[in-house]
């Protein structure tokens, strides 16, 4: 088996990985960067043309700068386009593809097993960051129905629902987007959530006034209190009230879960509800000494969102003096509104 020896190993390749890479390579840091997927991949499952809410400047990474043709928010495209900018403008070089599957300590470093499509390799590193974000598994109802191919726990395009009934579970940012879109697109749809009402906390300030308007006048008919319990190919089934409502495509849109395997492999604490990693605020350094974590990674399974790209740049800033020897950087001002 092929063997790879290295003093730092990163591995994910999203915003904050590459910012780390960034920041290792302008200090002449030796290191390897693995990714499972392509870069950015946790954005590239956005469905297409979708807006982030942060401003550009708060998720621009490694001080390039982020504009768009209309200095609206960046569209997936865009900041997809931007993040291999910036891998080519510093020449970033990612072993994309290659999933790290297996993590020990051996001697006073690592020793990390990947699994690219040649076979897998090992790798010997001192040092390890993970920086493999929070949203690896769609959560799933676990009921009867769940995995029939008209239902989709992935919002990827609205032209398939032309024209058909659609009910989208959820009532967060991604369901909202997805049932506006879909409306728009001509499909007939139906929003099922299980809170009694829509948060202005967890949806776009621009989407909210919109979706109460359309569930308003019934034209996007809502029921609140719901939770599905089964789905046919034809129809769902609604709980507390049973009713059943027929539908063509059925989409799950309440959230996502951490894979938090390498971590526990790794032997990682991990603590609370979210069974977020248990680490050093100053340092980035995990309970395993040379082990790190960065990015959204550090939150675990976020139910509610608090941990964006743009609370994380600091995280490298962290490391890097960790790796350094140098001071920590103090904590920044708390961000009082993200889309600001
Ligand atoms: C629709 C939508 C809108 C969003 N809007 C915003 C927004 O406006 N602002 C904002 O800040 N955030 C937003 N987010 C969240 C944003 O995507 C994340 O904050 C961001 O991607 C986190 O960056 P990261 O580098 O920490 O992790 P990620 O981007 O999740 O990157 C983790 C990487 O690790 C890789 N990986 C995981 N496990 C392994 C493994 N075992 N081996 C190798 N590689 C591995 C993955 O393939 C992935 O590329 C949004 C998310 C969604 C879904």
């Amino acid at each position: 088996m092929e063997m790879l020896q290295t003093d730092i190993a990163v591995v994910g390749a999203g915003p904050i990985g590459l910012e780390l890479a960034v920041a290792l390579k302008r200090h002449g840091f030796d290191y390897l960067h693995f990714d499972a997927r392509q870069i950015g991949y946790t954005v590239s499952w956005f469905a297409p043309f979708t807006r982030f809410f942060s401003s550009n400047e708060r998720i621009a990474i490694a001080g390039v700068p982020l504009h768009t043709p209309d200095q609206s928010k960046a569209s997936r495209e865009e900041y997809l386009n931007y993040l291999r900018g910036v891998v080519e403008l510093f020449d970033l070089q990612i072993n994309t593809y290659e999933p790290v599957t297996g993590i020990k300590r051996e001697g006073d470093g690592f020793l990390l097993t990947t699994n690219p499509a040649a076979g897998p390799r090992v790798c010997r590193a001192r040092r390890v960051v993970l920086v493999t974000g929070g949203t690896d598994h769609p959560r799933r109802l676990n009921i009867p129905g769940e995995d029939l191919p008209h239902v989709s726990h992935y919002f990827q395009d609205p032209h398939p629902y032309f024209r058909k009934q659609l009910l989208v579970v959820g009532g967060k940012n991604s369901a909202v987007e997805a049932a506006l879109r879909c409306h728009h697109a001509g499909a007939h749809v139906s929003l099922s959530y299980r809170g009694s009402e829509l948060s202005a906390k967890s949806i776009k300030y621009w989407l909210l006034p919109e979706i109460n308007g359309l569930i308003e006048s019934g034209r996007i008919p809502a029921y609140f209190n719901t939770v599905p319990t089964r789905i046919t190919p034809t129809e769902i089934t609604l709980n507390p009230s049973t009713q059943t409502i027929p539908v063509d495509f059925v989409l799950l849109l309440i959230g996502y879960a951490q894979d938090n395997k390498l971590l526990r492999l790794a032997g990682v604490d991990l603590g609370g509800e979210n069974e977020a990693p248990v680490f050093d605020e100053r340092t980035m350094e995990t309970n395993i000494p040379g082990l790190y974590v960065a990015g959204t990674a550090v939150g675990g399974t976020q139910d509610k969102y608090r941990i964006f790209i743009e609370n994380c740049h600091v995280h490298v800033d962290r490391i890097l003096a960790a790796l350094t020897g140098e001071k920590p950087p103090a904590a920044p001002e708390p961000i009082a509104r993200p889309e600001s």
